[in-house]
């Protein structure tokens, strides 16, 4: 992520739009699904980025802004409930400047003379799902999720379950007084309930639900349907502050806390109180230090200004309150050997540099494997099998290698693969593109089901009842590995498997059978080249019109391919760039671009693939696209579709006037004979009138068309 601020109004407001929507996404990930996709160092950066943008385009700051909503709307089971004071996050801060800068920002508010001391708690910040429990009269009434800060779940009978929560409070209580705190569950019960999963799951052949950290654990484990569920879960309360309350028991954060103890919630065992800023920073350090000890996750230490009175004083930004702060820990690392680099092949051939490491734990996981993402990220890092690494773990996801302390080490250089690991294949890479892909479609078993379902797919060769589930069944069984298998498959063999009935075989290789002679548009299409989408299919069919002369451009495409890619002293972006361009002269077809016609020429250029295609061909026969043009009274004419038409696509009403032998325009001009209206045509209506055009409505136009028939 770029650190430079947009250059104006318009590029700041797209990316904030872009960054409340990934922020959104990522929300609904990690608080609705427990899920989540990315590290909470990436996700803090998102939210970092956003806050940057918004300081410094206040007036673009949005009404879905991520810095107005916290956590992601409630699960759809639990019932959804508005908390009786919002429960908002806390701002963090990544360094003790920060913190400083914090304590300042206090003090300027409040209007602090310099030797007045301004005493925060702090505390460590525990990986737990937020919830606030409501007593009244002293009886636990209700328990809420966070969700997204205003509304939250009605997790009350489920807390009940939780032994550290008590059901009561004691007399000296106030008679309304909500507790809010994190429900988590400790390291050693995850580690348990995950190998208890597992066993459970072993007996019945599913596969075992495996929760990826302790909070999400303690999340799933806390927003079940069934209470009884939630009973059996290790879960943990820890207690840190208030929401509504009829009254407050003391003066101070301290105070409170220690009210909130006596009356039987568990409190961090580490809450101190700093007198001085240089105190709560050594707290920090010190609970750093023992963070592998404790018994739970934790990602940073919470100041809260200590006095009451100022609290209510500083009260809250949009999203989080002024008294209060994220101290968070930095991202934790481990040193190991890098033993090799494996690559991975995706479902759509992208091929994905992945480090098998020697086992090294992190955080207290053992990380085996580490994304490389790229060719790139490699040549940046300069990492070879052998090297000695710095890995990070930030937060629960992806670990990451962020640098090679080996690099200076004389070592033969790690090259990415010419060929895809997969089927061999030519790995190939678009002009400005990091990533390589394998250029096999047709014959990678990585691709093979993701192929066959696009072939199969209603736009391509519309195969009925050849969907996914049947695709992977046979792919599985090793009936169809390719294309033209789909053609060589039998009633018989249908038949000889399980569930399949007389009828059922015979209507899906009627199905089949059926699509022998697709138009040459859905052929192209179906055979899933890069870039060539349904529409550049069409293009490319009406401009070649058989497979006899498609085949004869692209081996003559195929045959300059190489030559092209021969040239000493340039470049590889520059070199790849003018060959594209050569080879879109080649493929000369309106639309079709130097990145599609690359991409289409690298595809025939794999031999694997044209053999493919060679052997699909034994089996069906594309028909030619025929230009039917019929005579009629606007056949050699010019004419201009304008406004609405009620009864067809402007796409159709094109592709009939050429089918009549029109010519059709975008705009009217003084070459114009015939202009077809619909309702709200304005201005091109009233030009055709000024230059005594003659000008029809689309009942008109039917009527021509008919006439013609
Ligand atoms: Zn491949």
């Amino acid at each position: 992520m770029t650190t430079d601020l947009p250059a104006d109004d318009s590029a700041a407001a797209a990316e904030l739009e872009a960054l409340a929507g990934t922020i959104a996404h990522h929300n609904r990930l990690y608080h609705t699904d427990d899920a989540p996709e990315i590290s909470d160092a990436d996700y803090d950066a998102l939210v970092r980025r956003n806050a940057a943008l918004e300081q410094a385009f206040p007036h673009l700051v949005r009404a879905d802004s991520p810095s107005r909503h916290i956590g992601a709307a409630p699960a759809a089971h639990l019932a959804k409930v508005a908390h009786a004071r919002p429960m908002t996050s806390l701002d963090n801060a990544f360094s003790d400047a920060e913190v400083e800068e914090f304590v300042a920002r206090v003090r300027r508010f409040l209007r602090l003379p310099d030797d007045e001391a301004v005493a925060l708690t702090a505390e460590p910040k525990i990986d737990g799902l937020s919830c606030s429990l409501r007593y009244e009269n002293r009886e636990l009434v209700q328990a809420l999720t966070r969700g997204d800060g205003t509304t939250g779940e009605d997790v009350t009978a489920n807390v009940r379950m939780i032994a550290d929560i008590p059901a009561t409070l004691p007399a000296d209580a106030p008679d309304v007084f909500e507790v809010r705190g994190e429900v988590y569950m400790a390291k050693a019960d995850f580690a348990a309930l995950n190998a208890r999963l597992a066993d459970e799951a072993a007996g019945t052949g599913k596969e075992a639900r495996q929760f990826a950290n302790p909070r999400n654990a303690a999340a799933g484990s806390l927003r079940q349907k069934d209470p009884a569920v939630t009973a059996g879960r290790p879960l943990r309360f820890l207690a840190h502050g208030l929401g509504e309350a009829s009254a407050i028991p003391g003066d101070t954060q301290a105070a409170l806390v220690a009210a909130i103890r006596s009356w039987g919630f568990p409190v961090a065992q580490d809450f101190t109180r700093a007198a001085s800023l240089d105190d709560a920073l050594a707290t920090y350090r010190a609970i750093e230090a023992a963070r592998a000890d404790l018994p739970f996750d934790i990602d940073g230490v919470v100041y809260k200004v200590d006095r009451l009175d100022w609290q209510e004083r500083l009260g809250f930004v949009a999203r989080a309150p002024r008294w209060a702060i994220a101290h968070k820990f930095p991202a934790e690392r481990a040193q190991t050997t890098l033993n090799a680099i494996d690559i991975q092949v995706g479902r759509t051939g992208k091929l994905t540099p992945v480090a098998k490491l020697e086992p090294v734990t992190v955080g207290g996981v053992v990380v085996r494997n580490a994304t490389l993402h790229n060719a790139d990220e490699i040549e940046r890092l300069g990492v070879r099998p052998g090297d000695r690494v710095v890995l990070q773990r930030a937060g629960d996801v992806i670990p990451q290698i962020v640098e090679n302390l080996t690099r200076d080490t004389p070592r033969d250089a790690w090259h990415f693969p010419t060929h895809c690991p997969e089927c061999g294949s030519e790995a190939v890479r678009e002009v400005g593109e990091v990533d390589w892909r394998c250029s096999g479609g047709l014959v990678c078993p990585a691709q093979a089901v993701e192929r066959l379902r696009h072939f199969a797919s209603r736009h391509a060769l519309d195969i009925e009842g050849l969907g996914i589930t049947n695709i992977e069944n046979f792919y599985a069984d090793g009936l169809i590995a390719r294309p033209a298998d789909i053609f060589r498959l039998t009633t018989e063999t249908l038949l000889a498997r399980e569930r399949w009935a007389d009828v059922s075989a015979r209507n899906l290789i009627a199905a089949i059978d059926a699509k022998r002679a697709p138009p040459l548009d859905r052929f192209l299409f179906a055979l899933g080249i890069r870039h060539v989408g349904e529409v550049t299919a069409r293009d490319l069919a009406r401009r070649w019109t058989s497979w006899a002369a498609f085949r004869a451009m692209i081996d003559a495409g195929t045959a300059g391919r190489d030559a092209m890619l021969q040239a000493i002293g340039e470049s590889d972006d520059k070199l790849l760039a003018r060959t594209a361009k050569e080879l879109a002269a080649i493929v000369d077809t309106k639309q079709v671009g130097p990145e599609v016609a690359l991409a289409l020429i690298d595809f025939f250029a794999e031999e694997r693939n044209d053999a493919a295609v060679a052997d699909l061909l034994t089996e069906i026969a594309p028909a030619d696209v025929v230009h039917e043009t019929r005579s009629s009274e606007v056949s050699g004419k010019t004419v201009v579709f304008t406004g609405t038409l009620e009864t067809m696509s402007r796409d159709e009403a094109k592709a009939q006037a050429e089918s009549l032998g029109a010519r059709v325009a975008g705009s009217v001009s003084a070459k114009t004979d015939l202009v077809i209206a619909g309702p709200g045509a304005g201005s091109k209506a009233k030009k055709a009138a000024d230059l005594g055009i003659r000008v029809i409505d689309e009942a008109g136009w039917q009527a021509i068309v008919a006439a013609s028939a």
